[in-house]
């Protein structure tokens, strides 16, 4: 496969994006670059680009073959992923399976709370404003995306939730809670941008230990030990 990398169309918080010969394909590349608190704290956490490309390249493979489209086309290296370009729909898709962050915070529910279901909500993709939440009905009203958009959505986010938990759960990592984008290529709704501890919550199964950003988010400590211990535990 012909894959010419060309200019950069889009430098983001954690990724560049490149355009390349071919309209329809994507380079994404993985930097360290860490933020939070929509980009007011700034980091590095070394090593992470690559343990992000490889986890979401693995992952996306995985979903692929259990029936959830995804943008992944071909790992170019430690860091660099062709994609297939899409117009992403402008919504962060949240679903959460144990109360934490801004769930316990909004809802005063203790971390680390059960939730009786799976629970998804939409913040509007948007740094300017923060990403705030919003519903459906806001989604629609706003021209974000159809209902036929967001059904297609919700049951692929619900069923992600599904094999992501029994993926993780293999390796005694609890899947916490995690956000998901998808975008749109030739009129389908497909999974696109990342799947990695940058956009889960993951926790050790038995000590509760979290092997996520939160070690960044919250200093923590360890920061770069807990991508690798991911990295190891998923054998990638
Ligand atoms: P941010 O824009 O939030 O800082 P990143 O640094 O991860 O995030 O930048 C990657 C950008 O590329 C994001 O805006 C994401 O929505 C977008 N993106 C991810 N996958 C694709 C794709 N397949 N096609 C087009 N854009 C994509
Ligand atoms: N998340 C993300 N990007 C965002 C906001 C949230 O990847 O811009 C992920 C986050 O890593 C967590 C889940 O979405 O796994 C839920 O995050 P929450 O709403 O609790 O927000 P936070 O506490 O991170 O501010």
């Amino acid at each position: 496969m012909k894959m010419k990398k060309l200019e950069q169309l889009y430098e983001g918080k954690a990724k560049k994006v490149f355009l390349t010969d071919d309209p329809d394909v994507l380079i994404v590349d993985y930097k360290d670059d860490a933020t939070a608190f929509n980009g007011l704290k700034k980091g590095t956490i070394s090593g992470k680009g690559v343990v992000n490309n490889r986890m979401t390249n693995v992952v996306f493979q995985m979903l692929e073959k259990k029936g959830v489209p995804t943008h992944y086309v071909k790992e170019l290296s430690d860091r660099e992923t062709a994609v297939k370009k899409v117009e992403i729909v402008p919504l962060e898709v949240i679903i959460r399976n144990v109360a934490a962050g801004s769930f316990s915070k909004k809802l005063g529910v203790e971390e680390g709370t059960k939730l009786l279901t799976p629970t998804l909500e939409f913040s509007y993709k948007n740094d300017e404003l923060g990403d705030p939440f919003i519903n459906s009905y806001y989604a629609l009203a706003l021209g974000l995306a159809t209902q036929e958009e967001i059904d297609t959505i919700t049951k692929y986010a619900f069923q992600i939730n599904e094999e992501l938990k029994a993926y993780f759960a293999q390796v005694n990592m609890e899947l916490i809670d995690f956000k998901i984008e998808f975008g749109r290529f030739h009129g389908q709704i497909i999974l696109a941008d990342e799947v990695s501890p940058d956009t889960c919550r993951l926790w050790d199964m038995d000590t509760h230990e979290k092997l996520d950003k939160d070690r960044f988010r919250r200093d923590l400590g360890g920061v770069e030990d807990a991508y690798q211990e991911v990295f190891k535990r998923l054998g990638i």
